[in-house]
């Protein structure tokens, strides 16, 4: 059997791997880069849309510590929430089984001495990071790639997949496996699968390396950051940044990461940063905000578009790869998948 990824980012790089190891012979086609080297790789169940969402990204933590390596388990602390809505955020998440920890300043001030403490923050010691496109190379490591070349359609013959239609003619496959982000409901449409997706672009700012000042993931209420194993300090432009629903970003993109930098050296006012890039990315959202993962139009044609792609991409792989091999899901992994489903947006 010959699977065709479309897509080189972080969903198509862990299913690759995935099906590379059950031995199926697998291609990778991208056209260049998505949103993975964009994310902010903070891989959580601490920010969901509705309860089989959260189920979902909790068994995306699962799924990330079964495949080893690759993710940095930091913990979390949070307080973008202040009084009554920190209250509600704590109970919300302790009552559906979530590890949550509440720290007062002296314990906050024990965690992350460089960082001026709150008076009070939540601690996921469960969540951790992935340097998204690090982790994309070691999963593509061994994989058959083809990069720069755009797919323009799926090809069919009667209702059966025969391959992906490329400007330089057809590549064959018995499977193909649509993981393109924003670039998945143009090719879907060449088979009358229908992807409605939101617009939601994003802009990351790395700052130049400095010395290791925090260890995990900071949620404050004006700015999410996190520092690397390199020491470049990560850190979205918007405030609150997975529930971020600006359509078009207008204002210069170096005015953005200045105005962020200010931000971030509030936060650390002993420590001179720069920036020195700042990403912007298109994250591929479906229309209702939760992931697409599964089997769409003609047999042997599967799709799988999300944002949150960082934390849900080992769990995406544990479910969709038996689908491309035929194999059966167990009764837990279909009750995991079946919200999801790309049927959901089919009209006919
Ligand atoms: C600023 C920002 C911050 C984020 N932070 C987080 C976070 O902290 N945690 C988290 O879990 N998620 C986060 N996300 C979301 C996450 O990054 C995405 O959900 C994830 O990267 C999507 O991965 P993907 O593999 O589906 O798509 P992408 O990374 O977008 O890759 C798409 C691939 O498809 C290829 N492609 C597209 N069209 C074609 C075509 N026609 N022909 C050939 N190839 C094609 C591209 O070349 C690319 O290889 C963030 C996103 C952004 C933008």
């Amino acid at each position: 059997m010959h699977v065709v990824i479309i897509g080189g980012g972080i969903i198509g790089a862990t299913l690759a791997h995935r099906l590379g190891e059950a031995g199926v012979r697998v291609t990778v086609i991208e056209g260049g880069p998505g949103a993975t080297p964009a994310s902010f790789g903070w891989i959580n169940a601490s920010f969901y849309l509705n309860d089989d969402h959260f189920v979902l990204r909790s068994a995306g933590l699962d799924a990330w510590k079964r495949l080893g390596g690759h993710v940095t388990w930091s913990g979390c602390l949070c307080w973008e929430e202040t009084g009554d809505a920190f209250d509600a955020q704590r109970d919300r998440l302790s009552t559906m089984g979530y590890n949550v920890e509440e720290v007062d300043a002296q314990g906050f001030a024990a965690l992350e001495p460089n960082i001026k403490a709150p008076e009070r923050a939540l601690r996921f010691a469960q969540e951790g990071v992935a340097a998204p496109a690090q982790v994309v190379e070691a999963l593509l490591s061994g994989v058959r790639r083809i990069t720069g070349v755009h797919v323009k359609g799926i090809a069919t013959s009667g209702d059966t997949v025969t391959g992906v239609e490329t400007a330089q003619g057809l590549i064959p496959a018995d499977r193909v496996v649509v993981a393109a982000g924003t670039g998945s409901p143009s090719i879907l449409s060449t088979v009358g699968v229908e992807l409605p997706m939101l617009e939601r672009p994003g802009l990351m700012l790395r700052t130049a390396p400095v010395r290791p000042l925090m260890q995990h993931i900071l949620v404050t209420p004006g700015q999410e950051v996190r520092q690397d194993a390199q020491g470049h300090i990560w850190a979205p432009t918007a405030a609150n940044h997975q529930s971020d629903d600006t359509e078009e970003i207008t204002t210069r993109p170096d005015l953005l990461a200045d105005a962020a930098l200010v931000r971030l050296q509030s936060m650390l006012p002993d420590h001179p940063l720069v920036w020195d890039r700042v990403m912007l990315a298109a994250r591929p959202v479906p229309q209702d905000g939760l992931p697409v993962i599964g089997a769409c139009g003609p047999a042997g044609l599967f799709a799988a578009v999300m944002h949150s792609g960082v934390t849900l991409a080992a769990i995406t792989a544990e479910l969709l790869a038996p689908q491309v091999m035929n194999a059966t899901l167990s009764n837990a992994q279909s009750a995991l998948a079946a919200p999801f489903t790309p049927d959901r947006f089919q009209s006919g």
